[in-house]
């Protein structure tokens, strides 16, 4: 498959990560960074002719910031589902869906960064960011230094983000939200036809109570079932303000349902992604309602 490649670099540093895109860019032919290859190697782009490659780079960690995270863009799958830190925060939603991807053999190659850059509309990582209120940073070419942008402008459309030919460095998980004397609580959910398989949809919802028992914030975010993982920014309006009961739970979830774009592909019908939507993020909110009622 990459039996056209003329060159593969790896280097040691971003800096010269960039430097290298960047020369072999302008001297022309087709090519790509490449962190676990799971993605770039079932595509079989056969007029590659040279690859970057970012594991050297020292982007392999889970850190501590502030009452959050930052996530460098090699960090694996596995680094992600078995980070006991990561299993803590928020209800683990980041490590459990970090979890569902693949194979573990998959999960040991594939990266972070790998599956944000890649967008596929079904990743799994997308959903649960989120609902997290994540932002990525991104090393510009030509020393255009570095800018940090929410996950929600990150992703442009299907495979296509606001890289533009830039490195994502990191991905940051600001502190969750603490409501005085009240709780919050996550919960990611996916539907594939067997474990390892692609998401025929994928739903992250979080929620936090006030002291009076009421919503007071809302994420409610799908995947494989538009162009992008995406908020359904309506359904959680509706939640806002009103006691997480089942009718404030069915009235959200039949909101986010009508929110999706989905389409019918070998995967599934258009029409089960968007009940199975429907259901998925009520499962999530039901999940969510349940954890509280635990914690409280
Ligand atoms: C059998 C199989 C099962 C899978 N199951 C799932 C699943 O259940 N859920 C799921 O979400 N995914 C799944 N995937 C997809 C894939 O494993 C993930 O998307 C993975 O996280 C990709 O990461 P990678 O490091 O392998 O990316 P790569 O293949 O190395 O790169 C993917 C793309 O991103 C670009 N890129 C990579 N890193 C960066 C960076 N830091 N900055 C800029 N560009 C970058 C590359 O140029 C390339 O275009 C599966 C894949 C396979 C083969």
């Amino acid at each position: 498959m990459f039996d056209r490649l003329r060159a593969f670099h790896q280097p040691t540093t971003t800096q010269a990560a960039l430097r290298l895109f960047e020369s072999e860019r302008r001297a022309g032919g087709a090519g790509r960074f490449v962190a676990g290859g799971t993605d770039l190697v079932v595509e079989g782009d056969r007029s590659l002719r040279w690859l970057v490659d970012l594991t050297r780079l020292p982007l392999r960690y889970v850190k501590r910031r502030g009452g959050g995270w930052t996530i460098g863009a090699t960090a694996t799958m596995a680094d992600l589902e078995h980070h006991a830190g990561l299993r803590r925060f928020a209800d683990g939603i980041l490590a459990a869906a970090a979890g569902t991807a693949g194979s573990p053999q998959i999960r040991n190659m594939g990266t972070i960064g790998g599956n944000l850059a890649n967008a596929s509309p079904a990743c799994d990582l997308g959903p649960p960011l989120l609902a997290l209120d994540a932002v990525v940073v991104i090393a510009g070419r030509r020393g255009a230094g570095r800018r940090t942008v929410p996950l929600e402008r990150f992703f442009k459309g299907g495979h296509r983000t606001a890289l533009n030919g830039g490195l994502l460095v990191e991905v940051r998980l600001p502190a969750p939200p603490t409501p005085a004397g009240g709780r919050a609580a996550w919960s990611f959910q996916k539907l594939g036809r067997l474990q390892s398989d692609i998401a025929v949809v994928n739903a992250a919802a979080g929620v936090a109570l006030g002291r009076d028992g009421r919503c007071t914030w809302a994420r409610i975010a799908l995947g494989a079932v538009a162009p992008t993982p995406f908020r359904a920014r309506r359904a959680e309006a509706l939640l806002v303000g009103r006691a997480l009961d089942a009718a404030a739970i069915e009235a959200a979830a039949g909101r986010a349902a009508l929110e999706t774009r989905p389409v019918s592909d070998v995967r599934s019908s258009a029409e089960y992604r968007r009940e199975m939507s429907r259901v998925l993020v009520s499962r999530a909110l039901i999940a969510c309602v349940e954890s509280l009622g635990r914690a409280g």
